[in-house]
């Protein structure tokens, strides 16, 4: 069985990387997404092992502890985490599996996995973002102003990403479309899996050999 993709989607918090996930699993339904576990309160609306696996400071060490998980990191005074068993068996079970994460714990994936799609989501300028942000409603100023922080630090991080997708207002479509034109292309790159080029030169080296002989 071929094995499936694995792409890490990071981008500024209220660049809108949520909705495109939720328009992106509806439309192209041969994505899983990973759901992450985290030490922050569920939002309104939020449902365990659904959004998140909401799990206690004392359990998501236990976790890490264990080798549970196959990246973490504290994001604003909380820890969020990737479950690794989840990912290995849908890869190896063929299926595209995508993880929303902050781009410390994307940095983390790419080392363990350099054939991870790596992309970003950002909006089509910092004013938006802030609007967004404050508009969402979900945070006090305090959190939105520490959001934008961490917000100035991963473009930092950036290097590690294959490309930018600009979500632009009104153009949710759009954005989801390149997501996913993006993934399929960057999935069948020569390279991306784990000794494809090695594999070809060592076929070719013997076919060379063959014709000399
Ligand atoms: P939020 O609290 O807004 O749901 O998420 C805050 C940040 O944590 C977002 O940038 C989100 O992508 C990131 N995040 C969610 N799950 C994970 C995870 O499992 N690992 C890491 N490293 N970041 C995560």
């Amino acid at each position: 069985m071929t094995k499936g993709s694995l792409t890490v989607i990071s981008g500024f918090s209220g660049a809108g990387k949520g909705t495109i996930m939720k328009r992106l699993l509806e439309k192209y339904p041969q994505y899983v997404e990973s759901v992450s576990c985290t030490t922050r309160q569920p939002r309104p609306g939020e449902v365990d092992g659904k959004s998140y696996y909401f799990i206690s400071q004392e359990e998501f060490d236990r976790r890490v502890a264990n080798d549970e998980l196959l990246e973490h990191a504290g994001y604003v005074g909380h820890s969020y985490g990737t479950p690794k068993r989840f990912v290995e068996e849908q890869i190896a079970a063929g299926r595209d599996v995508i993880l929303e994460i902050e781009a410390q714990g994307a940095a983390i994936v790419k080392q363990k996995m350099p054939e991870a799609i790596m992309l970003f989501v950002t909006t089509e300028s910092a004013d938006i973002l802030k609007d967004r942000l404050i508009g969402r409603g979900t945070e006090s100023m305090e959190l939105v102003q520490k959001r934008l922080a961490r917000a100035c630090e991963e473009c930092r991080l950036m290097e590690h990403y294959d490309a930018l997708i600009v979500n632009r207002t009104g153009c949710l479509e759009e954005a989801v479309d390149e997501v996913h034109a993006a993934i399929q292309s960057f999935k069948t790159t020569p390279g991306r899996e784990h000794g494809f080029i090695e594999q070809l030169e060592h076929e070719l080296d013997a076919i060379n050999k063959n014709y000399k002989g």
